[in-house]
């Protein structure tokens, strides 16, 4: 299996695309999130939105979710009325379309009301890994972002973690991803400066031991990235279409 990023800016990043990843597992192309400048950067890569086999969505900021519609019409009328699968929980599923598709995708008169006149919309239990594609198991566990906004860090086989847009929990990375799952590979959304409202930033991942930092990717970041390159400890920057290969 290999994790390729599509992007790895921040929300308000102008030097690299919006946070966003595609899992190659057999064959199959599944994305988390798709934000407003995910169809560019696939573009750039050359997957046609046909070749998506299903889209992973951790929560509803338009950095992670702005793409959909574009993806959505063009399966509708460059693919002929194909739908992409979504995968994501039902708290997601519900204010996706009422709070942020609706107003472009909206269409009674021609019968599209919904978001499963889109797409197959998959709905995944919270806290149970769930093999969304053959060989290919994914856990949504909820993790705080902005209170009383649902938001989504994945488990990926078990033993890889991806952080949505998450502040940072120390308890959760010492004790859950490393103590009891043993992740081998950390993803987490990086804040370079300024306090840390709704982002972990540098400085707080910094006090992660050694053995844990080595395990860390460091991802939606600011365009002042370049500034902190050899200041990171043992984590490393991710870079945009980077693939990295994880381990079975
Ligand atoms: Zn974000
Ligand atoms: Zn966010």
């Amino acid at each position: 299996m290999q994790i390729q990023m599509l992007g790895t800016g921040s929300a308000f990043a102008k030097s690299f695309y919006n946070t966003s990843a595609l899992i190659r597992c057999n064959e199959m192309n599944i994305l988390i999130d798709c934000g407003f400048t995910t169809p560019k950067s696939l573009h750039d890569i050359h997957i046609q939105p046909d070749k998506i086999d299903g889209i992973i969505i951790s929560h509803i900021h338009a950095d992670h979710v702005g793409g959909l519609e574009e993806i959505a019409f063009r399966m509708l009328y460059e693919y002929k009325n194909k739908k992409t699968r979504l995968f994501l929980t039902k708290s997601i599923a519900s204010i996706l379309w009422e709070n942020t598709l609706k107003g472009g995708m909206y269409n009674p008169a021609d019968g599209y009301n919904s978001l499963e006149d889109y797409f197959e919309v998959i709905l995944i239990e919270e806290n149970v890994p769930v093999e969304i594609i053959p060989g290919l198991f994914i856990e949504f566990i909820s993790t705080l972002h902005i209170p009383y906004k649902p938001s989504y860090s994945l488990f990926i086989n078990h033993r890889t973690f991806y952080s949505a847009d998450a502040r940072f929990d120390e308890n959760l990375l010492t004790q859950e991803v490393i103590g009891k799952r043993n992740c081998h590979t950390i993803l987490h959304d990086c804040q370079l400066s300024g306090h840390g409202f709704i982002h972990a930033t540098l400085e707080e991942l910094l006090t992660l031991p050694n053995h844990i930092q080595k395990r860390v990717y460091l991802m939606h970041y600011d365009d002042i990235m370049r500034n902190f390159i050899g200041k990171t400890g043992c984590m490393t920057f991710i870079h945009q279409h980077e693939i990295i290969e994880i381990p079975e």
